[in-house]
């Protein structure tokens, strides 16, 4: 797996649409690379911001319908 591969496996696995044995790829890559690791652990932690964002009121405007 490299690091490409690693980060798309990031946003599967942080939908939850992640197989096992991609996962532990993922797991193996990202004890390696601390670039994905750190890309996995902010992905996660942005992740669950939005959580908690999304349980408190969903016009947060956080959703990126518009950048401009
Ligand atoms: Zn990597």
């Amino acid at each position: 797996m490299n690091c490409t591969q690693a980060q798309h496996a990031i946003q599967l696995d942080l939908d939850g649409e992640l197989p096992w044995l991609k996962k532990r790829a993922l797991q193996r890559h990202t004890a390696r690379c601390r670039t994905c690791r750190e890309a996995w652990r902010q992905h996660r932690a942005i992740r669950q911001a939005m959580g908690r964002l999304a349980a408190i009121g969903p016009s947060c405007g956080l959703t990126g319908s518009k950048k401009r």
